[in-house]
């Protein structure tokens, strides 16, 4: 890809209207245009991301063995009515009418149409556990959407839903969508601790909150800093072994403000070990057994009696992701961003010094681009005959974490090559594409 050719609109300035980093950027390298009050459309730099995040939130959930589906935005009123959630949800709830007049909404949330959805085909206790997700646009019409794609009205969810016979059954359910959440944020390279929650409008009894820190959050976290360390990589996807995780973790006071007391922090964190900060809520899961299944009449056969199941429900803001992560890497005040490889929009960029009447370093860059795309690297390649520095400047905001640098200094097969935010190397071009694929792989 050529950089003229690309949708990539860069802004001189960050704008003014935006009062954090992670929105000043999506909106200073064209990630994202706001086309109405809290409602965005995604451009090709922020559309890419959005995509590798969706994909590694995909493949964490096949995973631990939830079955993908796919939920419509529009429901009906009805199965809201039988919840009793219709009148309760209140105003973030965008209500519609077709042309029969009959109430549709568009879904902020899918509790009730997955429970539908459930209770007209599972009969048995046989076919249990039950674990289903989809990817899909929710609406909700925030009293003040802020922050750009961190609190917006439309915005990209992973929900799961899972259904299970008994309370021991959906805990060992909830224990698995807790280490796969682990494991998804690693992924994207952010630190992520489990918080114990309150329920809110969901309801229920059980709740974590995945939050990463930043000066900028919304939620108040209170946290012993031993929770950091905590390591679940050796978790087996067991009763014992899961139990054992949430033991490790669940040692450390770990709240959010709606759950703070002081007295109980102070107690039971040492000074030294306290943490009062402030973070971003990127995941959310909550077990509320047949708080739905009940009033919704969604049960299942057990020896010739009827069970209510037993359910719980696992949100990933997967939009608020791209602003949550720009928010952790972004060094605002060097004007330097640094995708994390996982989910960088490319993998490099290739920025030649372009002379008038001499395409000499054009066509190295052709010829680099060729050869990283057999290796499976993605690369940009800028064609603009901008001066070398304002190119570097230009993608130390985009983030793209490797530059090739083709001017004065390349030497015979020698080229300037930078991981963003560490030293210039002198590389063949074979060592660069090694050094990007072992990044990539791992
Ligand atoms: P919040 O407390 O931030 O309003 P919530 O508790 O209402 O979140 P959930 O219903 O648990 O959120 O939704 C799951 C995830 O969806 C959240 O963890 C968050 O990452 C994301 N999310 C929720 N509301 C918004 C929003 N208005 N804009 C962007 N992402 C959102
Ligand atoms: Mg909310």
């Amino acid at each position: 890809m050529y950089f003229s050719k690309s949708f990539i609109p860069i802004l001189k300035n960050n704008p003014t209207e935006a009062k954090i980093k992670s929105h000043q950027l999506m909106l200073r390298v064209g990630m994202i245009k706001q086309s109405s009050a809290g409602i965005y459309s995604w451009l090709p730099l922020g559309f890419k991301v959005m995509k590798k995040i969706e994909q590694i939130v995909r493949e964490e959930q096949d995973r631990v063995g939830v079955q993908e589906i796919l939920m419509p935005t529009i429901q009906s009123s009805e199965i809201w009515k039988e919840s009793g959630r219709y009148d309760d949800y209140g105003e973030e709830m965008l209500r519609i009418k077709d042309r029969q007049n009959r109430e549709m909404l568009y879904g902020p949330t899918n509790e009730e149409l997955i429970t539908e959805i459930f209770r007209s085909s599972i009969k048995s206790y046989k076919s249990l556990p039950q674990l289903l997700y989809h990817i899909q646009w929710k609406f909700r019409d925030e009293l003040r959407p802020r922050f750009g794609i961190m609190r917006c009205r439309e915005f990209y969810m992973k929900d799961a839903y899972s259904f299970d016979l008994t309370d021991e059954d959906a805990l060992f359910s909830y224990n698995k969508f807790f280490l796969s959440y682990l494991r998804t944020f690693k992924r994207l390279n952010l630190s992520a601790i489990p918080m114990a929650a309150d329920t809110g409008p969901i309801g229920g009894n059980l709740s974590h909150e995945f939050i990463i820190l930043a000066e900028t959050g919304e939620s108040k976290i209170y946290t012993d800093k031993r929770i950091f360390d905590v390591d679940y990589s050796s978790t087996l996807i067991q009763n014992s072994s899961l139990e054992k995780l949430r033991n490790d973790y669940e040692k450390f006071y770990s709240v959010t403000d709606e759950k703070f007391n002081k007295e109980e922090f102070e107690n039971k964190v040492l000074a030294e070990h306290r943490v009062n900060t402030k973070g971003i809520e990127v995941g959310h899961i909550f077990y509320f057994g047949d708080k739905y299944s009940r009033p919704m009449n969604a049960s299942v056969d057990f020896d010739g009696k009827k069970e209510f199941v037993k359910m719980g429900s696992y949100g990933i803001g997967v939009s608020r992701l791209v602003g949550a992560i720009i928010e952790a890497k972004y060094n605002d005040k060097d004007e330097i961003m640094k995708w994390p490889i996982s989910v960088s929009p490319y993998d490099c960029a290739i920025i030649p010094m372009i002379n008038k009447n001499d395409s000499s370093n054009l066509e190295k860059s052709n010829k680099i681009f060729e050869y990283l795309k057999s290796k499976n690297i993605d690369a940009i390649i800028d064609d603009t005959d901008e001066n070398i520095s304002a190119k570097i400047k230009k993608f130390n905001l985009i983030g793209i974490p490797y530059q090739l640098i083709i001017g004065k200094k390349t030497e015979g097969d020698f080229f300037e090559f930078k991981e963003v935010g560490s030293e210039t190397q002198k590389l063949k071009i074979e060592e660069i594409a090694s050094q990007i694929s072992k990044a990539k792989s791992n």
